[in-house]
């Protein structure tokens, strides 16, 4: 046997499998109800329609979509999605200059770390945020500064102390990375204010702000969620959206938008990671807005998932032991549960994986270490009749972990 260590880069060297990842790995295939997993009911995948726009791309567009395609996306996607941008989210934008199209927004955010992150930089996110975001961004070695949450999302009060701090001293703060409407993992929206507060901040200490927005699509409350890039005069908010929540993941195709000159250092970036996203998967996406699929997903599983969600709040609010909080999001997929402080839920977690439920435990979301109390439930995935079952196996565990102490 070869030892393969020595061939492996530096960079290489320092990856490591999440041990969580392999726990949950541990759980596929055997009888468990997951509240693991970030992920849509499968049942909402639009499978028939699929098929049929499968059949009638390879058909219609037929070399096109077969041969290579334009780093940038193709025309018309890049066309059909600033028209949705502009209906769905009240996001004008110019012109296709402003919008590339990517390989899910998961490679936005690895390309966003490509173009924007130099070592030491400063990239600001909330506590919690989206785990996989903190992988791509930390290939790039950036230090990560952790702003809390409250019911109204992100404390301005202590970004506005942050970034004075972090000037005062001289470091250099590129960007925000935020989640702001139904995030995950915490389930929280960010306010009005707020959000017109980190427009004004980021003005006034020249930063940039990325705003992830998978969710918005997924709300299930008459609230405000006014996108950042609707709000944004200045053209400081690089906005990423994807198809993997209100189409399908399995597509692997999502969104950015921003000036042109952001864009066209995507677009470079991009050629040397993939060359382009699959045009077959671009027409696909394009025919399933044209044909309104993504308006019969959204419609029929708003409506399912605000009641798993309901169900889920119910659940909570039933067997859950005094001392324990959760977050009431008004959409997307994700409750945050706050445990009573020591418990640790990475412990935790292999007991409640022997009695059949899985979970997410909270602290890898936070970039501070904390969070060891802290579970993220996804609502979206488990059945209806397993959400409440699962929850009270949880909280009776919770109960007995509570009482040892
Ligand atoms: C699900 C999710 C994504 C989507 O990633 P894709 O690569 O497009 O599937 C991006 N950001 C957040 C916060 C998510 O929850």
């Amino acid at each position: 046997m070869l030892n393969f260590q020595k061939y492996f880069s530096e960079k290489a060297k320092r990856l490591r499998a999440s041990e969580i990842r392999e726990l949950l790995k541990w759980i596929q295939g055997k009888k468990i109800i997951s509240f693991g997993g970030g992920i849509p009911d499968p049942r909402s995948y639009p499978v028939k329609d699929i098929a049929e726009i499968a059949k009638d791309v390879i058909l219609n567009y037929g070399y096109k979509a077969l041969q290579y395609g334009t780093t940038e996306g193709q025309i018309e996607l890049r066309e059909e999605l600033l028209k949705f941008m502009r209906e769905r989210a009240n996001v004008k934008v110019e012109s296709i200059d402003n919008i590339i199209i990517t390989t899910g927004s998961q490679q936005s955010l690895d390309l966003t770390a490509r173009i924007l992150i130099d070592p030491k930089d400063v990239v600001i996110v909330e506590l919690p945020t989206y785990l996989v975001a903190l992988y791509a961004f930390r290939d790039h070695e950036p230090m990560f500064y952790g702003i809390p949450m409250d019911d109204e999302g992100m404390r301005m009060d202590v970004l506005e102390e942050t970034l004075k701090k972090l000037k005062s001293e001289g470091r250099r703060v590129k960007f925000v990375y935020t989640i702001p409407t139904c995030q995950n993992p915490a389930g929280v929206s960010m306010s009005i204010d707020r959000r017109k507060r980190l427009l004004e901040l980021a003005s006034e200490y020249d930063i940039l702000i990325i705003e992830d927005d998978p969710y918005s699509y997924y709300v299930y409350e008459d609230v405000p969620i006014d996108r950042l890039k609707s709000m944004d005069s200045e053209g400081r908010v690089i906005y990423m959206s994807t198809f993997s929540k209100i189409a399908s993941p399995g597509l692997r195709v999502g969104w950015v938008i921003g000036e042109r000159e952001i864009i066209e250092k995507y677009v470079i970036a991009k050629q040397s990671v993939d060359l382009c996203t699959s045009p077959l998967a671009q027409y696909i996406a394009l025919e399933v807005i044209r044909r309104k699929v993504i308006d019969k997903v959204v419609k029929t599983w708003t409506k399912k998932y605000k009641a798993k969600r309901d169900i889920m709040l119910k659940a909570l609010e039933e067997y859950m032991p005094d001392g324990a909080k959760w977050t009431k999001p008004v959409g997307g997929f994700f409750i945050f549960l706050y445990l009573p402080k020591g418990l640790n839920t990475k412990e935790m977690l292999v007991k409640a994986l022997d009695r059949g439920v899985a979970y997410v435990p909270g602290q890898s979301f936070f970039v501070d270490g904390s969070g060891e109390n802290t579970i993220r439930l996804n609502f979206s995935y488990p059945k209806e009749e397993d959400i409440e079952r699962g929850i009270k196996i949880l909280a009776d565990l919770i109960r007995e972990e509570l009482s040892k102490k």
